[in-house]
């Protein structure tokens, strides 16, 4: 989720994170540890960077990590998205090799539970300059209430709807533009869509989060979204001008790291 941590970028956040220099998984079984905003992973695994249903983008930036229950989700939607010849699903930040906080653009992929997936599905594989240099397509009109008709393809709804329907999905978010336009033409199929939220941003990309995994103990899952499909008064509430003399958020300090977070940071950098 880039949005609201964006506005919360300072210099000092700039800076960069420990966990930005660490460059291998921590060995161990794997554990999600933690909240998606404030955790870590042991025993991380990288996604494979060729493969026939998926590209990854920027695989410069080492952001391929994750839980191995996300890489095992990452490879059924993708075998989904080729059988059904949708296109190439393009993958985008994942979590660091050991998880942790970025220094900036993401407040959660901390746990290697999060994915960004691109919402576009090119028909032709990009080459690696432009998987280096990815372009995003902004879906949503300039007037942030609808997204624009001519980029908008039945491909974009059926993805997002498969992800949804994934049983170790439990969010996904997307602008409320996009929200809203599932919410008009998902017909009378509409369980997926209570877990598809409204967020600030997220106008080319969805951001999927999974459940944590069975056997990580100190993964904090959130509380599930409120019962229904999402599509009334609460996504009405996005569209609305903000109340007089509210202020947009402010920066706030990080909360102390889960103690296994801590002593994986400290044992890293003591040895
Ligand atoms: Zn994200």
């Amino acid at each position: 989720m880039a949005g609201l941590f964006a506005l919360a970028v300072s210099a000092q956040a700039m800076a960069l994170t420990p966990w930005q220099q660490i460059t291998q998984p921590v060995q161990g079984t794997a554990q999600a540890i933690g909240g998606f905003a404030n955790g870590c992973i042991v025993g991380a695994n990288p996604l494979p960077l060729q493969a026939n249903d998926y590209q990854v983008m920027r695989p410069d930036q080492h952001r391929y990590y994750g839980h191995p229950d996300l890489l095992a989700f990452i490879n059924r939607l993708a075998g989904e998205v080729n059988q059904r010849q949708m296109g190439t699903l393009l993958i985008g930040d994942m979590a660091m090799p050991a998880g942790g906080r970025f220094n900036g653009g993401h407040a959660s992929h901390q746990s290697g539970l999060d994915v960004d997936i691109w919402l576009q599905l090119p028909k032709q594989r990009w080459s690696q300059q432009q998987l280096l240099k990815p372009t995003p397509i902004d879906l949503v009109a300039v007037n942030g209430r609808n997204v624009i008709p001519s980029q908008w393809r039945p491909e974009t709804g059926e993805l997002i709807k498969l992800a949804a329907k994934d049983n170790e999905v439990t969010r996904i978010f997307v602008n409320p533009a996009i929200k809203q336009k599932l919410c008009d033409t998902a017909g009378s199929d509409r369980d997926w869509l209570r877990k598809v939220r409204p967020w600030f941003a997220h106008r080319a990309h969805m951001h999927v989060r999974l459940r944590c995994p069975a056997n990580s103990l100190e993964c904090e899952d959130q509380t599930p979204p409120p019962a229904g499909d999402g599509c009334g008064a609460e996504l009405a509430s996005w569209f609305q001008p903000p109340p007089p003399g509210s202020k947009p958020s402010r920066p706030s300090t990080p909360p102390p790291l889960p103690p296994s977070c801590q002593t994986l940071l400290d044992n890293h950098f003591a040895g």
